[in-house]
C-alpha cells in the first residue's frame, strides 16, 4: 500500500511551493487508495514560529488536503512532531555508533572553520571527512554526533520526475546527524521517521536532490531500503528564469486566502505548477486531479509562478460555484453598508457581479455604489475617450432625457432594457456614449454589470434620485 508524507516545518511562512509539495502526495496516496501523513518537522528552534503549525493544518484543512495520521488525528506511527521523537532518533543514533559508523565531533566550530579555509587554500571543496578526526570522545549528547561515512561510491538512483540520476563521491561526507541542541538534522530525522512511518514514496522539492546521494548513503548504514525519491520542479519567477523568492511579488497561501481565492483555485493553479494530463485541460476540479494525476507526468523544467494566470482561474472557479455557495463564501467581503441591506438584495447584487469577481476581495470595489450613494466625479466623464468627445450641454440634455424616459418605464431588466433600445433611437447616439454616461452617473465607478441588470437592481427610485443628483452636480 501506498504511503505518501507531506513534512512542513513550523516557519510561519507558506510558500506556494509548500503546499504543492503537500498536494501531489496528497494525489497520489488519494487515487491509489493509500494513506497521506502529516508529520511537522520542528527540530530547528531558530526557524520556530508559535502557531504556525496550526497555519498549515488551517490552510490544508482549506484545500481539502486531508490527512490519515498525523496532529489531531493521531495514528499507529505518532509522535507526529519531531521534537517528540527524540528517543527514537538516539536509538537509531545508538545503532550507527555500535556499528562504529557515528561519532562525536570533537572540534570547536573555529576549528571546522580552519579547516574551511585550509580546504579553500588547497582550491579544494571542503569536504569535512577529509579532517576527520582519529581519536574521538565518547558521545555524551553535548558535541554534535557525525555520521561516517565509509562506503565512498558513485550512487545511481531512479526519480521518477527526474529521471535516472547518479552523482560521484564528493558529495559524500560526515554530515551531522545531531545537533549540540540534542536535536536530529533534517539529514537524519527524516529517513528515520520516513522509515518508521512506512513511507513508500518521498515527494519534495528540488533543493533537496543535491543531498540524495548523501541520504543513500546514510540509508545504507542503517541498512534500510529507501524510498522512491522524487523531486518536484523548481516554481519559477514570473520571468521564467530564476527562482521564485519573496521579491517576486507571490504572496503566501494564506494572504491569497485572505484576498478571497477560492481553495479550488488554489489546488488547480498548483497542480499546473509542474503538471499537466498531456491535454489542453486547464480547469481541474479535486477529484479529476484525483483520477488524472501520475508523477511520471510532472515536468522536469522549472514552472512559471504565473499571478495573472491564478487571477483568471479563480474567476473561472466563482462562476462554476453555485449562487448559494458563493454567497456563503463571500460573507467576510461585503462592504460595511451592505451589511444594512436585506439578504435578498446583496443576493440580487453578488448575482450581478458573480461572472466579473476575480478574487473575493473584489466585492466592495464592485458592489459598493449598490450600498451607499455613489459621489458624482465629473472628471470619470471628461477623461473618458468617447464621453470626452461631447460637450457638458449634450451630457446634460441626454442625462436628461434618459430620466425622462426612464420615469415611465417599469424596472424590470427586460422593460428597462427596451426602454434603453428606444431611447438610443430617440437620441440617435450610440451604445458607446448613452450607455456609459448613464453608467457613471448611477454609479460612478470604472465598471459595472450590465445597465438594465443594475437599474433593476437599484429600483426606480434611487435610480431617478441619482440621475437627477448626476445632472446637478455638472
Ligand atoms: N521539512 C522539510 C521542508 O519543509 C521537508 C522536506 C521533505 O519533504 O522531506 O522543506
Amino acid at each position: 500500500m501506498i504511503r505518501t508524507r507531506f513534512a512542513p516545518s513550523p516557519t510561519g511562512y507558506i510558500h506556494v511551493g509548500n503546499v504543492r509539495a503537500a498536494l501531489f502526495p496528497w494525489l497520489l496516496a488519494r487515487q491509489q487508495g493509500g494513506k497521506f501523513i502529516l508529520r511537522i518537522e520542528d527540530t530547528d528552534q531558530a526557524r520556530f514560529v508559535e502557531g504556525a503549525t496550526d497555519l498549515i493544518l488551517d490552510t490544508l484543512d482549506w484545500l481539502g488536503l486531508s490527512w490519515d495520521e498525523g496532529p489531531r488525528v493521531g495514528g499507529e506511527h505518532g509522535p507526529y512532531f519531531q521534537t517528540e521523537r527524540r528517543d527514537i532518533y538516539k536509538q537509531w543514533a545508538q545503532k550507527l555508533i555500535d556499528a562504529g559508523l557515528a561519532y562525536a565531533d570533537p572540534y570547536t566550530p573555529e576549528q571546522v572553520q580552519g579547516f574551511r579555509e585550509l580546504a579553500k587554500a588547497a582550491k579544494k571543496p571542503f569536504l569535512y571527512r577529509d579532517y576527520r578526526p582519529t581519536k574521538t570522545p565518547e558521545w555524551d549528547g553535548t558535541q554534535p554526533l557525525r555520521f561516517k561515512v565509509t562506503n565512498i561510491k558513485r550512487y545511481t538512483w531512479n526519480d521518477p520526475v527526474m529521471g535516472e540520476l547518479s552523482t560521484g563521491e564528493e558529495v559524500l561526507d560526515d554530515f551531522i546527524l545531531i545537533k549540540s541542541d540534542g536535536l536530529p538534522t533534517y539529514n537524519f530525522a527524516h529517513i528515520v521517521d520516513d522509515y518508521e512511518m512506512g513511507v513508500t514514496h518521498v515527494i519534495r522539492g528540488l533543493e533537496y536532490i543535491s543531498s540524495i546521494p548523501r541520504y543513500l548513503s546514510l540509508y545504507e548504514a542503517l541498512q534500510i531500503e529507501p524510498p522512491v525519491l522524487a523531486c518536484l520542479p523548481h516554481i519559477m519567477a514570473p520571468d521564467g528564469k530564476k527562482k521564485l523568492g519573496k521579491r517576486d511579488g507571490a504572496k503566501s497561501v494564506t494572504d491569497y486566502r485572505t484576498d478571497g481565492i477560492l481553495p479550488e483555485t488554489m489546488l488547480n493553479f498548483l497542480a499546473s505548477m509542474g503538471w499537466n494530463d498531456g491535454t489542453e485541460q486547464e480547469i481541474f476540479s479535486r477529484e479529476e486531479l484525483v483520477e488524472k494525476f501520475s508523477l511520471e507526468r510532472v515536468q522536469k523544467s522549472g514552472a512559471r509562478f504565473d499571478e495573472q494566470r491564478l487571477l483568471w482561474l479563480n474567476g473561472q472557479w466563482i462562476r462554476r460555484i453555485s449562487l448559494d455557495d458563493l454567497y456563503g463564501r463571500v460573507e467576510p467581503y461585503w462592504p460595511e453598508a451592505a451589511r444594512a441591506a436585506s439578504p435578498e438584495d446583496r443576493r440580487a447584487v453578488l448575482a450581478l457581479v458573480q461572472d466579473r469577481l476575480k478574487t473575493l476581495a473584489e466585492l466592495p470595489l464592485l458592489t459598493s455604489y449598490f450600498f451607499t450613494e455613489p459621489t458624482p466625479n465629473w472628471s470619470m466623464i471628461d477623461d473618458n475617450k468617447q464621453l470626452k468627445k461631447l460637450s457638458r450641454e449634450e451630457h446634460l440634455q441626454l442625462l436628461t432625457a434618459a430620466k425622462g424616459a426612464l420615469e415611465q418605464s417599469d424596472f424590470t431588466a427586460e422593460k428597462l432594457q427596451e426602454t434603453l433600445n428606444n431611447l438610443l433611437e430617440a437620441t440617435g447616439q450610440k451604445p458607446g456614449i448613452l450607455f456609459s454616461l448613464i453608467r457613471f452617473a448611477l454609479t460612478w465607478a470604472p465598471f459595472s454589470p450590465g445597465l438594465p441588470e443594475t437599474m433593476a437592481v437599484l429600483g426606480r427610485e434611487r435610480t431617478l434620485a441619482r440621475l437627477q443628483t448626476a445632472i446637478a452636480a455638472a
